[in-house]
C-alpha cells in the first residue's frame, strides 16, 4: 500500500535525527505562535495533534494550556513524542498510534475543539479514497464549530516552477539539508542529509493547494481559509507552505 510507505521510511534512526532537523527553536520562533493564536482565537481548549511527530506541536500547545492528545500512525513517532514530552516535563492528555482513517474508531464523535496535522504530514496519502476517508474521520471526532488545521508544502509552486525553499520556517535545523530529489506530478521524493553524510528519504503525493480546499470542501467542512507562511495575505510563487483551517459546521 503506497499510503503506508512512511511506516518504512520513519525508522527508528531518522525519527531519532527528526528533532535536528526540524530545530525546535528556530521553528518556535519561525511560527512565532501561529498555531496556538489560531486556536486561542476559537476557544478550543481539547486538540489532537494526528500527526504529532516527535511532539513538537503537541508539546508547545500542552506547554500553552491546551488539553492535547498526541496521535501517529507511525509506532516509532508516538513513542518519541512520549520520551520528548516526559523529558520536558510536559503532560500529554493521551497519546495513541493512529491512523487518520481509523480516528473515527479511535476516538468518540464530537470528541475535539481542534485537530491539527501539520509539518506537511498529510501528504503521505497517495490515493484520493484514503484522503477522502481520512478527512471523513477526522470530520466525525471535531465538535461541531470545531476546526481542522493541515499544511502542506507549496506544492504548486514545487510542480510549476521547480524547488526553491527560503529554509526559514520548518526545517530550521543546523546542517540538515532538505530538498526533493524527484518530482513528478504524481510523487515527490524528499531527501534529508545531515552532516554526518547520512541521507533519509520520505515520498509524498504533491497536493495542489486548491485541490486539498476542495477536499475539505467535499468532506463537509466549511469556512475554509488559506495562509501562506501564516500570513493571510500571500504571494503563490514566493511561500514555501500553505496552512489550511477549515471548520465542521455547527448543525
Ligand atoms: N507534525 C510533525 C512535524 O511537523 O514535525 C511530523 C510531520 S512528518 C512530515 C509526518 C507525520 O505524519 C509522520 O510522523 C508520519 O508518521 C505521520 N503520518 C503519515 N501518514 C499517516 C497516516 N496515514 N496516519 C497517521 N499518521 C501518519
Amino acid at each position: 500500500m503506497q499510503n503506508e510507505i512512511y511506516k518504512r521510511e520513519y525508522t527508528k534512526e531518522f525519527v531519532s535525527r527528526w528533532d535536528a532537523l526540524i530545530g525546535w527553536d528556530g521553528r518556535t520562533e519561525a511560527e512565532n505562535g501561529f498555531f496556538e493564536n489560531l486556536l486561542k482565537r476559537h476557544n478550543c481548549k481539547k486538540v489532537a495533534d494526528i500527526a504529532t511527530g516527535t511532539g513538537f506541536h503537541a508539546i508547545k500547545l500542552a506547554g500553552g494550556g491546551f488539553e492535547v492528545t498526541a496521535t501517529d500512525g507511525s509506532a516509532n513517532m508516538v513513542r518519541k513524542t512520549e520520551e520528548n514530552a516526559a523529558a520536558m516535563d510536559i503532560a500529554l492528555a493521551d497519546s495513541r498510534v493512529a491512523e487518520w482513517g481509523e480516528l473515527d474508531q479511535v476516538f468518540a464523535p464530537n470528541s475535539f475543539d481542534a485537530l491539527v496535522c501539520l509539518g506537511n504530514a498529510f501528504t503521505h496519502l497517495f490515493e484520493e479514497k484514503a484522503r477522502r476517508q481520512s478527512l471523513d474521520a477526522m470530520l466525525k471526532v471535531l465538535k461541531p464549530g470545531g476546526l481542522a488545521v493541515i499544511d502542506h508544502r507549496n506544492y504548486d509552486k514545487i510542480l510549476d516552477q521547480g524547488y526553491s525553499s527560503k529554509h526559514q520556517f520548518y526545517y530550521c535545523g543546523n546542517g540538515v539539508d532538505a530538498r526533493p530529489v524527484k518530482i513528478q506530478n504524481d510523487m515527490v521524493r524528499f531527501e534529508y542529509s545531515y552532516e554526518d553524510g547520512n541521507k533519509f528519504h520520505l515520498t509524498m503525493f504533491p497536493l495542489r493547494q486548491h485541490y486539498m480546499s476542495k477536499l475539505l470542501e467535499d468532506a463537509g467542512f466549511s469556512n475554509i481559509k488559506r495562509y501562506g507562511d501564516f500570513s493571510p495575505s500571500f504571494d503563490g510563487d514566493e511561500v514555501d507552505f500553505i496552512q489550511q483551517v477549515a471548520f465542521k459546521p455547527r448543525n
